[in-house]
């Protein structure tokens, strides 16, 4: 799958056993790096670490790994600042490579690694988790601060995007899950087919068939692409990708960063979406069906009542996405047609008060 950006066009290769044509893939993107810096993290390393050297080896390049710890907190400026300390006593020099091998946080801080390295040198996503479908296309990259979630970051697209599904196979179900939100988001805001397929054959996410896995990741990144090429700097239709995540990320930060996986919240998030849609636009876009199918494959479905809407209100009018004082939520005027619609405090107020069945 081919993304094509205003700075850059690159592909996203899927299958499996492809890092053993590594050194191809290389060829072909037309890249010769004098060095390459692999950022892992610790249980990726663990797994999967042996199998990737065996292929370096082949390559006949310099390489080194730098392993960080497993989870959200690598996304933070001492992790950065090591890495960055890494690269330079190592001597990458413009022409090196920095290569992210992990989930969402490896490939978030990779790019923004790669990005502001010498003011930016190239970079090659090999996601290993589900969720990174989504996260490792499209350029957007950063770490945390402690007082907000990405908010140092850059739009640095990455070489290219080699997606081997070889490594999934390890993935805990949560995981799995949560991914699997993403893959349902991308459905719901562009094809209405794909997510009848998906309730009609998705019955558990247990053992996954490797040609559903497949079908699942190249409709997802294949929508992410047109978006992604459509609007790389989120000036307009990429902010459709953020259907489900207005409550989906407050729901996270009122919880603590990893409570919940991000796939749970912004599954809570889209039922929500879809119900402000209904009332708003007065349809009825299926809303129980995806209920209940949530359900049947693990997905919470409501907000825990230990969470306040009071809360929840407040977070989301402090997204970086919202403009004075408003909250912007994508709804859905049918599926796979999204619309940005805006928000005062208490209209949203009421109406998941309505939702969560509780007082107005
Ligand atoms: P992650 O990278 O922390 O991976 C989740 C867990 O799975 C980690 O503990 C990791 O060590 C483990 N893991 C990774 N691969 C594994 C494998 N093959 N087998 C077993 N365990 C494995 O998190 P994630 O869920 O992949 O990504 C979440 C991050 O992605 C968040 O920081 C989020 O902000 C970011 N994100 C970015 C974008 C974007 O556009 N840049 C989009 C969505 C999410
Ligand atoms: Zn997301």
């Amino acid at each position: 799958i081919k993304v094509q950006t205003t700075s850059r066009t690159y592909p996203v290769i899927i299958g499996k056993n492809l890092i053993s044509h590594l050194s191809n893939i290389l060829s072909n993107i037309e890249l010769a790096p004098t060095k390459m810096m692999v950022i892992t993290d610790e249980t990726v390393s663990t797994l999967f670490r042996d199998r990737f050297e065996r292929e370096l080896k082949t390559i006949g390049i310099d390489y080194f790994f730098h392993v960080v710890p497993s989870g959200e907190k690598s996304k933070s400026f001492e992790t950065y600042y090591e890495c960055m300390t890494a690269a330079l006593t190592n001597h990458l020099d413009r022409r090196s490579l920095m290569i992210a091998f992990g989930g969402g946080v490896i490939g978030d801080l990779t790019g923004f690694i790669a990005a502001t390295y010498m003011r930016g040198i190239p970079f090659l996503q090999i996601p290993t988790t589900l969720l990174a479908h989504d996260s490792a296309v499209g350029g957007k990259v950063a770490i945390n601060h402690p007082l907000g979630k990405n908010m140092i970051g850059a739009f640095y697209q990455p070489h290219a995007v080699i997606y081997d599904i070889q490594f999934l196979e390890t993935l805990p179900i949560d995981e799995i899950r949560s991914g699997f939100a993403e893959v349902v988001k991308h459905g719901l805001i562009k094809d209405p087919l794909f997510v009848d397929w998906l309730v009609q054959h998705v019955h558990h996410l247990q053992q996954l068939k490797e040609e559903q896995l497949l079908t699942f990741i190249e409709k997802g990144i294949t929508i992410k692409a047109e978006i992604v090429s459509e609007d790389e700097k989120e000036l307009g239709t990429r902010a459709f990708l953020n259907f489900g995540h207005t409550l989906g990320h407050a729901l996270e930060a009122a919880l603590g960063y990893g409570r919940i996986s991000h796939g749970d919240a912004v599954a809570i998030g889209m039922l929500f979406a879809l119900y402000v849609s209904n009332q708003t636009f007065g349809i009825d876009l299926g809303y129980e069906r995806m209920k209940e199918w949530f359900q049947k494959i693990g997905f919470p479905t409501s907000v825990h009542s230990s969470i306040s809407s009071e809360q929840l209100c407040e977070r989301m009018k402090n997204d970086k996405k919202s403009v004075n004082n408003e909250i912007r939520m994508v709804l859905l005027e049918n599926i796979g047609t999204p619309k940005l619609v805006n928000f005062d405090e208490k209209t949203i107020y009421s109406l998941l008060q309505q939702w969560r069945g509780g007082a107005i």
